[in-house]
């Protein structure tokens, strides 16, 4: 996705060679271990991180489903399980977040959840308005903190590598970027956890930050220790998949969804 290329047409290819994937070389964790992590034609390698995400997406593919039960609120919430998992692995890996994940993902989830909802008995009306609620509040928590430490910055004078950018004006309000545009978060960010809060509501929303701060902080350590190296080159987003993903299938919960 974030090189551009479609996810349906062509086929998997090898990076190395361009040989087309054949479906049984293309089974989940299991086509690794049989080609012992080799491509068929030109035996370039390939990277133990496909089976290790494979592995994670059937977990929580699993726990989705032990979490709600089988059924559609399941289905949701593994799909929107597998959605984090690329959100996260992209983030960390090219810093940014495709819209198509986030901003799909907001579309899906506010016609979806309250749809699924509403099979269980909530009137859709509320499943809605919750989706909604969750939304707003998650991409507006985000943002409000995004703006306002840029609105600090700027008065302190302060400068980033990329902000305002050198030798540029700090952006006036006249300015799409002064709206926006962010020192250290970046709106992905903010179109996630809204994307998210269509999902796990306002509540959920507010778990998620909290286990996310956890997340970043640990993941921060943990750079640090092994690279000594206190500027860690990625972004906010693993912790935030990371946090929805707690507030999602972790119990007791207090989530709507389910
Ligand atoms: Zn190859």
């Amino acid at each position: 996705m974030p090189r551009g290329e479609s996810l349906w047409w062509p086929g998997s290819r090898c990076p190395g060679c361009d040989a087309a994937i054949a479906p049984w070389d293309n089974v989940p964790v299991l086509a690794w271990l049989w080609l012992r992590g080799r491509c068929r034609a030109c035996k370039t390698p390939i990277s133990v991180r496909y089976p290790l995400v494979e592995a994670l997406t059937a977990l929580l593919f699993g726990l989705a489903v032990w979490r709600f039960g089988p059924g559609t609120s399941a289905a949701v919430a593994a799909l929107f399980a597998a959605a984090l998992v690329a959100a996260a692995g992209i983030d960390f890996d090219h810093r940014i977040i495709p819209d198509s994940i986030s901003l799909g993902g907001l579309g899906l989830g506010l016609s979806v959840v309250p749809w699924v909802r509403s099979g269980g008995g909530v009137p859709y009306g509320e499943a809605w308005l919750e989706a909604a609620a969750g939304a707003l509040l998650g991409g507006g928590l985000l943002w409000g903190v995004g703006f306002v430490h840029a609105r600090l910055c700027a008065l302190q004078g302060r400068r980033f590598a990329h902000w305002p950018g050198d030798g540029e004006e700090f952006p006036g309000p006249r300015e799409l970027d002064y709206w926006y545009w962010f020192p250290g978060m970046g709106f992905g960010d903010v179109k996630l956890l809204a994307m998210i809060g269509t999902v796990v509501g306002p509540l959920g929303v507010i778990q998620s930050i909290l286990a996310a701060s956890a997340f970043g902080l640990l993941l921060g350590l943990a750079w640090y220790l092994v690279r000594r190296d206190a500027a860690a080159p990625f972004g906010f987003g693993p912790a935030l998949s990371a946090g929805a993903l707690v507030a999602l299938l972790a119990p007791p919960s207090l989530l709507p969804l389910g």
